[in-house]
């Protein structure tokens, strides 16, 4: 019986009742600050985020928690804004330094002092995180595990494959869920940047939760470079070998700024506040927001809310109701994959980068019924009632406010919103 019941936890697709008492939170959970390579402290990220309208927002600062006594010498550029701020936020005598081998450095906050400054019960709180950043003189594999209180090292330098480093990755977010009792949501990052990350190799890793479908940093070619896939192709992609194939379930899509630059004015790029999820909670507390999200109760944004997002699993229907700005236009798509899809492909040549390095491609699906488009319509309304041909559906709604900055032509800044796959099966493999 204990088995059948797991089974059902672990296979039932979400259900989004508009029946629930539960809540929307808006989160970031990819951030960088000085602690890494953001060029900002932790409190004045932090402070950004919540006097932006977030609830939650996790820092993952590359193979580090922001944890101990941190001093850092601040480059000349960084040394003038963030100091400015700082003082100007909570007065001049905010920031601690000290002068070692003759060179200025500030002390970084840690955790437990952003915490202790900023959250409140039911407004704000901060989850703890990571980015897991490999060589990037390699693979550039960055995966982010959510909701975890100790660090979890991988070798920074090291020569595995892409499919060995995910392995090792998955090893030790599992291994501290475990050991902790809580949930981590972990996620693979920007699969483009680099292109380190085919579709299969995603689909491969069976106990991850998340991919960045969105991110807005420099250089994630969210929407591929001509010859390689965007990134929801990947996604629909993945989704389908591991529904159809695998026997596994989908792997949700979220939007994340990956901050990295706090005083550039009204450039966007790496900036905060252009991506980001909404997650359907009982309450604001690390433990059920990372728990939600595990089980696809969020959808992701890079501005276009939802008021109803409900897909009701007896009558098979997934509805959407867009919080609709004045003025704006929306078009909404539901995308997914036929049941009887082939799995078909034809193998595509590596691609070497300017290092020697062979990048391996996403192989090309021939059957255009992976990551079709069932059904599309213009308004802010829109109903999809599945006909039992899906392999799963999912909805993106489209909007014609004017969009972010553009710095490329591998730029995505269109505002809309991606809900998860509903309506699947997975069967136990
Ligand atoms: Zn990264
Ligand atoms: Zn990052």
């Amino acid at each position: 019986m204990r088995i059948i019941l797991i089974a059902i936890a672990l296979f039932t697709p979400i259900f989004l009742s508009a029946e629930d008492e539960s809540n929307w939170y808006k989160g970031n959970t990819h951030t960088h600050t000085l602690w890494s390579d953001g060029d900002d402290l932790p409190e004045s990220v932090a402070d950004w985020y919540k006097s932006n309208g977030y609830d939650f927002l996790v820092l993952s600062d590359h193979n580090i928690l922001s944890r101990g006594e941190r001093w850092k010498e601040l480059r000349a550029d960084e040394a003038g804004p963030v100091m400015k701020k700082a003082a100007k936020r909570w007065g001049k005598k905010h920031v601690q330094t000290r002068v070692s081998n003759g060179k200025k450095q500030i002390r970084l906050m840690p955790l437990s002092e952003v915490r202790d400054l900023l959250e409140e019960p039911g407004k704000f709180i901060m989850i703890e995180g990571l980015e897991m950043t490999t060589n990037p003189s390699r693979y550039s594999v960055h995966t982010n595990p959510m909701n975890i209180s100790a660090l979890l090292e991988t070798e920074k330098n090291s020569d595995r494959s892409v499919e060995q480093e995910l392995a090792v990755h998955e090893r030790l977010v599992h291994g501290h869920q475990e050991e902790t009792g809580n949930p981590v949501f972990w996620q693979v990052n920007h699969p483009n940047f680099k292109f380190a990350i085919t579709s299969e190799q995603l689909a491969g890793v069976e106990g991850l939760h998340g991919v960045e479908i969105m991110n807005s940093s420099r250089n994630c070619f969210n929407l591929g470079d001509g010859s390689r896939p965007s990134v929801e192709r990947i996604w629909d992609i993945a989704n389908t070998l591991r529904l159809k194939r695998d026997g596994l379930p989908p792997i949700y899509g979220t939007a994340t700024d990956d901050t990295h630059d706090y005083h550039i004015g009204d450039r966007v790029i790496n900036s905060p506040g252009t991506s980001w999820v909404m997650v359907r909670s009982a309450e604001l507390t690390s433990n059920t927001i990372t728990g939600a999200m595990q089980r696809g109760a969020f959808y992701s944004s890079t501005g276009v809310i939802l008021k109803t997002l409900e897909f009701d699993a007896e009558n098979r229907t997934l509805t959407i109701e867009v919080d609709a700005e004045k003025g704006v236009n929306y078009r909404i798509q539901f995308i997914g994959s036929h049941k009887d899809v082939s799995l078909a492909h034809e193998h595509v040549a590596s691609i070497v980068d300017d290092k020697g390095l062979a990048h391996p491609v996403s192989p090309d699906y021939l059957d255009e019924r992976i990551g079709t488009t069932f059904q599309e319509s213009s308004g802010p309304n829109a109903l999809y009632r599945m006909t039992g041909d899906e392999l799963y559906v999912r909805a993106v709604i489209h909007s014609n406010a004017p969009p972010y900055f553009k710095y490329d032509a591998f730029s995505d800044f269109e505002k809309k919103a991606w809900t998860q796959p509903v309506g699947w099966k997975a069967r136990e493999p």
